[in-house]
């Protein structure tokens, strides 16, 4: 129970305007892009800087009120939710972005990822790590998740991307550049992240784009085991008849390609000559498309970025994202919709996914979760050598595999930084290894 008291003291540290604790305006803090996650906050704070963060983080201690930070609340496992209670503090206002110093550059923790894009385009460079929902997610809710996304295969994830940070502990503690971890991946377990020092890469001269057809997702998946050794294919996703059948219905597009079970899309370093290379090692395509003015190139990215958007159109989906030795994922995607038939044959499974990687996601769209479904795709995973917990991070939805996959030591680990750089336990509780102290 908070005292009266505790929103006019946070008032007096942001503003009035930056303390939200109307229902109705909540509401969107309240719930997570899936609709799947509901929580429920005393109020959502917005600090406007470094300093401001520090004083509610001190607030909150003194008051044993917990912090769920949040940056875009495009997070998919039920980390942003203030699914036990406490604030939201949203890094909404946390959103500067400095001049570019030597191919770095230093944002708020709140500045979207497509804002950055646009900011660095305008210097011939890029910020390497990118992904569908990028007009929303924020670098720092990224930083926070180690999030990866479509060209992990060639510039790696956030961890590899990020110089330092500046970092407001559950101690009240403000560390300036700070090292990538502990923090980097710690879904706010530790605290709260108001700034990145980010790497940035050249722009390419030029980029192609192409989508091929197969016959079967094991086809698919020979081929992208030869391409994804290219040095210039820097984007390689799969997506299947299924999603992409779903994905045109929902937005009145007309499909890319005569009908076929499954699709690789390709994004290459160079024109549109160099997928002559690639499709000379493999006698598996059926039929290809293929994009280079830049308006075209982004309307077959659409096929491919637009699955999450449309699944969610049926109802809140159940979604596993899980990593998968690349060699192994075409069996795992066999074995595993095969056995979630025999389940149940109505039910409705999308896979998509970073290929090159083996980053996949299984979409279960008009079921709830039982445990008969979610042991039946994580036997699967761990059949085929896989990870339960990959590029989404472990949030709430997913402690239980992440402490299995983890070891006793890693999670001893874990709680014994928590105790020091959290020890009121006030910072995100629940998340990652749902650390009791
Ligand atoms: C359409 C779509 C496509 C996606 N594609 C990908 C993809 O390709 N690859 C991928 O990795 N993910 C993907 N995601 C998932 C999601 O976008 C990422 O997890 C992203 O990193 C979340 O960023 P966010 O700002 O929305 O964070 P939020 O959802 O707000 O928060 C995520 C976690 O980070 C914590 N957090 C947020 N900000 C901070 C901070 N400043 N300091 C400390 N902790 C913080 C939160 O408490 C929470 O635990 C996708 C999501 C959608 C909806």
């Amino acid at each position: 129970m908070v005292r009266s008291s505790f929103l006019a003291q946070l008032s007096a540290i942001v503003g009035i305007d930056n303390v939200l604790s109307d229902a109705q305006v909540r509401a969107r803090f309240e719930t997570d892009w899936t609709g799947r996650f509901q929580g429920q906050a005393t109020a959502v704070v917005r600090p406007r800087d470094h300093d401001e963060v520090i004083a509610v983080v001190q607030l909150c201690i003194a008051e044993k009120v917990a912090i769920v930070p949040q940056g875009g609340n495009t997070g998919l496992v039920g980390g942003s939710i203030p699914l036990r209670g406490g604030i939201v503090l949203t890094t909404a206002l946390l959103n500067s972005i400095e001049p570019i110093n030597n191919n770095t550059i230093r944002v708020g923790a709140g500045t979207t990822l497509g804002d950055l894009q646009r900011h660095c385009a305008v210097a011939g460079l890029r910020f390497s790590v990118d992904l569908a929902a990028r007009d929303s997610a924020t670098l720092g809710g990224m930083f926070a998740t180690n999030a990866s996304g479509l060209n992990h295969l060639r510039f790696g994830a956030m961890r590899e991307n990020t110089q330092c940070v500046n970092v407001v502990y559950g101690t009240g503690e403000s560390v300036i550049n700070a090292s990538v971890d502990p923090l980097c991946g710690s879904e706010g377990m530790f605290g709260i992240v108001t700034s990145l020092e980010l790497q940035l890469h050249k722009l390419p001269d030029e980029t192609s784009v192409m989508i091929a057809s197969f016959a079967s997702v094991d086809d698919a998946v020979s081929a992208s085991l030869s391409w994804r050794n290219n040095p210039r294919v820097e984007a390689l996703e799969l997506f299947t008849n299924e999603g992409l059948s779903l994905v045109c219905e929902s937005y009145a597009l007309s499909p890319p390609l005569p009908s076929a079970e499954a699709y690789l899309l390709v994004e290459i370093f160079g024109d549109v000559s160099e997928f002559a290379q690639l499709l000379a090692a493999t006698d598996r395509v059926l039929d290809t498309v293929v994009a280079k003015s830049e308006a075209d190139k982004a309307k077959l990215w659409r096929y491919r970025e637009d699955h999450s958007a449309a699944i969610n159109t049926l109802g809140p989906p159940l979604k596993f994202d899980v990593r998968i030795p690349p060699q192994n994922c075409a069996a795992f995607l066999q074995a595993t919709s095969r056995a979630l038939t025999d389940i149940n044959p109505a039910l409705r499974v999308i896979n998509f996914g970073h290929i090159g990687d083996g980053h996949l996601h299984v979409n279960i769209v008009g079921a709830v979760a039982t445990e008969q479904i979610e042991s039946c795709v994580y036997d699967s995973v761990t059949n085929h050598g896989g990870s339960a917990v990959s590029e989404h991070g472990v949030g709430t939805l997913k402690v239980d595999r992440f402490v299995k996959e983890s070891g006793a030591a890693k999670i001893e680990a874990l709680k014994a930084m928590k105790s020091r750089l959290d020890p009121f336990g006030i910072m995100n509780p629940g998340v990652l290894a749902n650390v009791q102290l």
